[in-house]
């Protein structure tokens, strides 16, 4: 889970820049392509598609595939009054272009820390082009110790980017945060079919806080935020966050929103009052959050289906992990208890955890897939640089240096990192392998398993008492009778050699038929047909190693639009946050109850 913003670095933290306000900003992500093994530390494994790369990897053509913008850099402009310039996803060459078509002040650059030679090389370019331009690193990468060094930069900064930005070009820190207009994800397909594209269609990403307090061991992105008790609230309350809920819900149609923070569930009288404000508004909205399993039990299942939360990112780690946000928790239960409302879960789960053995490997592995989620993320345990672990692993002198181990292998869809105590090196990656393949194998592919929880949440809620329960519940499965009776047809005679699975995509179907009638049957072999092309032809693609990288994206703020929109830049977008009047309930202070934080 990793979204880029600057970091605070103490060290710089009273640096000012000169220019103040009349600097003007250049923010970037690293250059492409991405998809491809390059000197540059760029892996073919580890293309620009978050879901891919580590939850559906090993379901061929029926991967999800999508890629997402860089969340924290256009956070960063939206709150600047500074003249500021965006480029995300830019080629070498795009980046050269910008860097030499005018004066730059500053140039931002975000990374996560696999990209550790392009940051580098982007610096090399800044101070070539741009000399007198000030470099400022951050996201995932500035965890590293000696980064400022190894890359060349002026600015490393940890911690939360806009207060960072505002201080160091003298704008007032405090303001109400400007939530830019985000569609959670772009050029996004499955079975080799694009979809989402039309309004509204896809969520509205939110940012409500980063970081998360519970302080996980191996938790690069609570470790960036300040680790274990830390986080920081973009919109304290429900009234703020629901103010900028409808800002996009108006600007983007949207009626669903992908909640990134890390841990939603967690600010619990946040939640409950905008609950509340929903009921009182009447907005029937999903919403697609991260949480953890004590944070969820929490929550009854009216308000988690008051919520209109229908899909969540759930941290299972490992039936003995330690790990006290599954105290107490039968995890398998709590999925299934999920699933009766129609949530799609996306289970992740760890491989490697110190005590895995070759011998018992299968077992973790077979409990993990047991859990039967709609998605599956499984990563090695990985010590990344700034988290306990890392520190732990180097006070014990088991990490392994660049030559053994380079940092842009080091993204826990490969190998360790680290010497670990019963699995020897090398052996790790076919675990992995062999969890993401077992999970399909015996699960199926994704996009089946969603239809099958969305028919469980219609049956079970297209009749709930409350009417915004209802309205929700049938928009979201809305494509039963027709698009998921063909997934569900096309599947089964794709998988037809996995006779149990060919069995549970039939299964699904017929219940579809029994519930919908002759639209879902007849549906099914008519798309269904249409998809088996679809499925093939991307089959074809795939085993001809065609990559896919995201576009370039190139936009300005107002102060800085007037310079560059010749050049084909386009104005960025945002709400204001305007709250509403607010009661007792609205102002609370954000709650971590004292058990949540172990
Ligand atoms: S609960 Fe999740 S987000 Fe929070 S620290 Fe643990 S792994 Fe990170």
């Amino acid at each position: 889970m990793w979204y880029p913003t600057g970091m605070d670095d103490p060290a710089s933290s009273d640096t000012r820049h000169p220019l103040g306000q009349r600097a003007r900003v250049l923010l970037t992500s690293v250059f492409g392509p991405y998809a491809r093994d390059d000197e540059y530390g760029s892996r073919a494994i580890n293309p620009m598609e978050l879901y891919h790369n580590q939850v559906t990897r090993e379901q061929g053509a029926f991967s999800l595939r999508m890629f997402h913008r860089s969340w924290g850099l256009m956070l960063i402009q939206a709150n600047l009054d500074a003249p500021c310039v965006l480029l995300d996803f830019p080629s070498r060459d795009r980046f050269v272009e910008e860097l030499r078509s005018q004066p730059w002040d500053v140039v931002g650059i975000s990374s996560i820390l696999p990209n550790v030679g392009k940051v580098k090389a982007m610096c090399a370019l800044v101070r070539r082009y741009c000399p007198q331009a000030a470099i400022v690193v951050g996201g995932h990468i500035a965890n590293r110790p000696g980064l400022r060094e190894l890359v060349g930069a002026d600015h490393v900064v940890r911690g939360e980017g806009v207060r960072w930005f505002r201080r160091f070009l003298g704008e007032p820190e405090e303001r109400p945060i400007r939530h830019p207009l985000i569609t959670s994800a772009f050029d996004s397909r499955t079975m080799g079919v694009p979809f989402g594209s039309g309004k509204g269609e896809t969520a509205a990403t939110l940012l409500p806080s980063v970081g998360c307090p519970l302080g996980c061991n191996f938790c690069s992105t609570s470790a960036m935020f300040g680790g274990k008790g830390h986080f920081f609230d973009f919109y304290r309350n429900g009234d703020e966050l629901f103010s900028v809920m409808t800002g996009l819900e108006r600007e983007l149609r949207v009626r669903s929103f992908f909640v990134m923070d890390e841990n939603f569930l967690l600010h619990r009288s946040r939640a409950l009052r905008l609950l509340e404000l929903m009921r009182a508004h009447d907005k029937a909205w999903s919403l697609y959050v991260f949480s953890s399993a004590n944070a969820l039990r929490r929550y009854s299942d009216e308000e988690l289906l008051g919520l209109g939360i229908s899909w969540a990112w759930l941290g299972l780690e490992g039936e003995a992990s330690a790990y006290t946000k599954l105290r107490h928790t039968d995890t398998r239960a709590l999925v299934r208890r999920l699933q009766g409302l129609g949530i799609r879960v996306l289970g992740s789960t760890i491989v490697g955890l110190p005590e895995h053995t070759p011998d018992n490997i299968d077992a973790a592995i077979d409990h993990a897939v047991a859990h039967d989620t709609e998605f599956h993320q499984f990563m090695l345990y990985t010590p990344v640089a700034g988290t306990p672990l890392w520190a732990e692993h180097r006070a014990a002198g088991t990490l392994l240096d660049e030559a053994e181990c380079p940092e842009a292998d080091a993204h826990g869809q490969l190998r360790f990192n680290y010497r670990h105590p019963h699995i020897r090196g090398g052996e790790e990656t076919e675990f992995l392998r062999r969890a993401f393949r077992r999970d399909f194998e015996v699960n199926g592919p994704s996009v089946a398993r969603i239809a099958r929880t969305l028919l469980e949440g219609w049956q079970a809620h297209r009749r709930h008492p409350d009417p915004r329960v209802r309205d929700r519940v049938a928009w979201e499965s809305r494509g039963l009778p027709t698009l998921y009776a063909g997934v569900l047809w096309a599947a089964e005679r794709w998988l037809s050699r996995n006779q149990d699975l060919a069995r549970r995509m039939r299964t699904t179907r017929e219940s579809l038929g029994r519930e919908f009638g002759l639209l879902a049957r007849l549906a099914g072999p008519v798309i269904g047909t249409v998809l088996l092309g679809a499925l093939w032809l991307e089959e074809r693609r795939i085993r001809a190693g065609r990559a896919r990288e995201p576009q370039t994206f190139f936009e300005a703020n107002p102060a800085a639009l007037p310079e560059v929109a010749s050049r084909g830049a386009v104005r960025c977008r945002w709400v204001e946050p305007e709250p509403l009047a607010r009661d007792e309930a609205g102002a609370a202070p954000v709650e971590v109850p004292a058990f949540d934080l172990g």
